[in-house]
């Protein structure tokens, strides 16, 4: 029986190590941090960690550790249930409660993952009478939710208003229209035009939905997130994000905005209503996170601070660094081999980064992104740069 299959997948998973793009994953042996031990053939190997969405440093924090424990000893290990059926403690609406006050909305919806999120956002709320108008670059759960619900899909060029606005009269030929985007894309590091693309939507009748997962927590004054940097608080229906980046880098998604489409999402959302919930030591961490960063801005600040610190030193070092408003510094290196070379040469100097080329960037753009976080010690920042400096001089990309 297996046979054919087989020999079908040896072929096709050949096809993808020829083409260099088969996808090893290495093996980390200490928590999550700034500075991580991995597994390397010639033992365990020190790296200072420049690839995790780690933003604000909290996936190891010990506040964070201590209010799971707290939890799980007084409320368990695992819910065993849907949220409808017998799937919600306390705790699960005290955080949803929490992402409201963070965001300034009106009701919150847990999920399992962001992803989930995403994919049961569209179709319980849109028809084919209705329209979906989304960024070229937005993240593939969104494609996928917009995929699973039978609404007329409308796309525009990333970021670029004046399609958008030509994708919105064409668009006026259905009955409700919603604006799709990501916070911040991140591959590049920029944050969507949500200032014009709310004016857009106020013009052309139609609601916005904006995916927060690499905004939250990093972009606006207090990290509060894209509706933060436009002034925007309360006033977009729909945000979806994750506690799986900035928000202590476990599991976990949300949608949070208008009541009724929260309210319409318990009643309809497969992903919600056909998934186990939360374990109630993730939701306690989750509500200590937002305690933490609505305590004082320290993380968010030292965030901003080291993001400004390294962007700045790679610059003046001479590297080609794509336009960011974010924690995400994209090192342009164009061609796809460089940018493995690259990576596997800062590997060997202790710095831990991925090399991004086409497809999951577009051909002839293959680049180095580095992430940023709050965690990142001075001393390690300048490690990183010199570690670039080094191996940029050494295969020719500076002079
Ligand atoms: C990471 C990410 C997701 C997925 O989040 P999970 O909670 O890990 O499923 C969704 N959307 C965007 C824009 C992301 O960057």
């Amino acid at each position: 029986m297996y046979t054919d299959f087989q020999k079908h997948l040896q072929q096709e998973l050949q096809g993808i190590k020829d083409a260099g793009l088969y996808k090893n994953e290495r093996i980390i042996v200490t928590p999550q941090s700034s500075g991580i031990r991995v597994a390397a053939a010639e033992g365990e190997k020190e790296v200072i960690n420049f690839c995790a969405n780690n933003y604000l440093g909290l996936a190891d924090n010990p506040e964070l550790i201590e209010a799971a424990k707290q939890r799980m000893d007084s409320r368990g290990y695992g819910m065993a249930s849907v949220r409808f059926i017998c799937g919600t403690q306390d705790t699960h609406k005290q955080l949803e409660k929490a992402i409201s006050d963070f965001f300034g909305t009106e009701d919150t919806i847990l999920y399992a993952a962001c992803f989930d999120a995403n994919g049961g956002l569209f179709e319980p709320l849109l028809t084919d009478e209705d329209a979906i108008i989304s960024d070229a670059l937005n993240h593939a759960s969104i494609i996928d939710g917009v995929r699973l619900c039978k609404a007329v899909r409308y796309r525009y060029k990333n970021g670029d208003v004046a399609d958008l606005e030509e994708q919105l009269k064409k668009a006026q030929a259905q009955r409700f229209r919603i604006i799709a985007t990501d916070g911040v894309f991140s591959m590049d590091g920029n944050v969507c035009p949500l200032d014009k693309i709310y004016e857009l939507a106020k013009k052309y009748n139609a609601l916005v939905m904006v995916d927060e997962s690499h905004s939250a927590g990093v972009v606006g004054k207090t990290g509060h997130g894209v509706t933060e940097l436009y002034n925007l608080r309360g006033q977009i229906e729909v945000i979806t994000g994750t506690l799986g980046k900035a928000f202590g880098g476990s599991v976990g998604g949300f949608t949070t905005g208008r009541k009724e489409i929260i309210d319409m999402l318990r009643q309809r959302s497969r992903p919600y209503l056909f998934s186990n919930s939360i374990p109630p030591m993730i939701a306690a961490a989750g509500i200590k996170t937002f305690e933490l960063l609505t305590r004082d801005n320290t993380l968010q600040d030292r965030l901003h601070e080291n993001t400004g610190y390294f962007v700045t030193k790679m610059k003046a070092a001479g590297f080609d660094i794509k336009p960011t408003q974010s924690a995400i510094c994209a090192v342009m290196l164009y061609d796809a081999r460089l940018s493995q070379e690259f990576a596997a040469a800062l590997q060997e100097e202790g710095i831990y980064v991925t090399g991004f080329y086409y497809p999951v960037v577009p051909q002839g753009q293959a680049r180095i992104r580095v992430q940023v976080s709050a965690a990142h010690t001075r001393e390690q920042l300048d490690k990183g740069v010199a570690a670039f400096v080094k191996v940029g001089k050494k295969l020719n990309v500076l002079k």
